[in-house]
């Protein structure tokens, strides 16, 4: 999350670095369990955060498990592809989520204890060909959910991000056989003009003659082949985040307390990110410009 005129447009950006946290999607997470709780349950002991870099969903984990109280029992593991920067009582793997390995990483890591949470928040880099993007998209989702049904405990939650395609009724009814409660959500602070929401998913419990076990000479599809359906289920949708909350598509200017223009401060100096890439893509090419050596092809 870098420093830019969004500062102005986007009050989550700029709240999310007024808080401390690496990107604004720290608000998705807080708002959905704002809702389902999920983060509340003192029983709460290993969480798993998928595709978690640069890491403000892991920060919030870190704060809700640990701030205020010494919980040596407690474990978050956090991975990505991409290293992410040390955070407080965050192991992070840098691993990928599809690979078979990754889950007996994490398995380890628990002292072979199930997990009660798995979070994704998964997104491929995309195309623009959008039927290619929601079909990479789905299959990460689909690889979360294969590693989350491997490691969680019964009656465990699943909360992955998802974006309501045309096969999204597919998924849904694929879930709903694994977790007895199924619920799209859209957090106020994901953006209305985007299709992502997130599945929360409670209540593990796979079919009883199932045992998740992952083989890595098989595809996800035939991992799943015997416990999953093909036909269409219809999950119930909530909108997530109070009524007060920012909107997200929203252009504020006047009643906004972090707003500069609203506070008389029109010179409310833009933050700097919380925490700098690690490995930015863009960091060779400011190299070569500030050394006079980028050049732009001209056709
Ligand atoms: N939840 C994060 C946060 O709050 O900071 C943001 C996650 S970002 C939207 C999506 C992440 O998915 C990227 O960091 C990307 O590297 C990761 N990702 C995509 N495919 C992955 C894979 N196969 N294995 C692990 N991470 C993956």
């Amino acid at each position: 999350m870098g420093k830019s005129s969004k500062d102005k447009r986007d009050l989550y950006y700029r709240k999310a670095k007024e808080e401390g946290y690496r990107a604004r999607s720290a608000y998705k997470l807080l708002q959905l369990n704002d809702n389902f709780h999920f983060l509340d349950d003192p029983s709460l002991k290993r969480v798993v955060d998928l595709c978690a870099a640069p890491g403000s969903w892991s920060q919030v984990l870190s704060r809700k498990l640990f701030e205020g109280s010494d919980q040596q029992d407690r474990r978050i593991v956090a991975v990505d592809l991409q290293t992410m920067s040390p955070i407080d009582h965050v192991t992070t793997l840098q691993a990928d989520i599809t690979h078979p390995r990754t889950l007996q990483r994490i398995l380890q890591l628990f002292g072979d204890e199930p997990a009660d949470l798995v979070i994704s928040d998964g997104a491929p880099d995309v195309t623009g060909l959008h039927d290619l993007d929601e079909y990479v998209q789905q299959q990460l989702v689909m690889s979360a959910l294969q590693l989350a049904c491997c490691v969680l405990k019964p009656k465990g939650s699943f909360i992955a991000k998802v974006f309501r395609g045309r096969d999204i009724d597919l998924l849904y009814s694929q879930l709903a056989c694994l977790f007895t409660h199924v619920t799209c959500a859209k957090p106020r602070s994901s953006r209305s003009t985007s299709l992502e929401a997130f599945v929360v998913c409670q209540g593990y419990q796979p079919p009883a003659d199932w045992t998740p076990k992952l083989d890595p000479s098989q595809s996800v599809q035939q991992f799943f082949q015997h416990c999953l359906p093909n036909g269409k289920h219809i999950a119930p949708f909530m909108a997530c985040g109070s009524l007060e909350s920012f909107d997200s598509d929203a252009t504020y200017t006047s009643t906004c307390s972090t707003d500069p223009i609203a506070t008389g401060d029109k010179h409310k100096p833009s933050l700097n990110p919380v925490q700098q890439p690690t490995n930015p893509p863009y960091k060779q090419a400011l190299l070569l410009k500030r050394q006079g050596r980028l050049s732009r092809h001209v056709r």
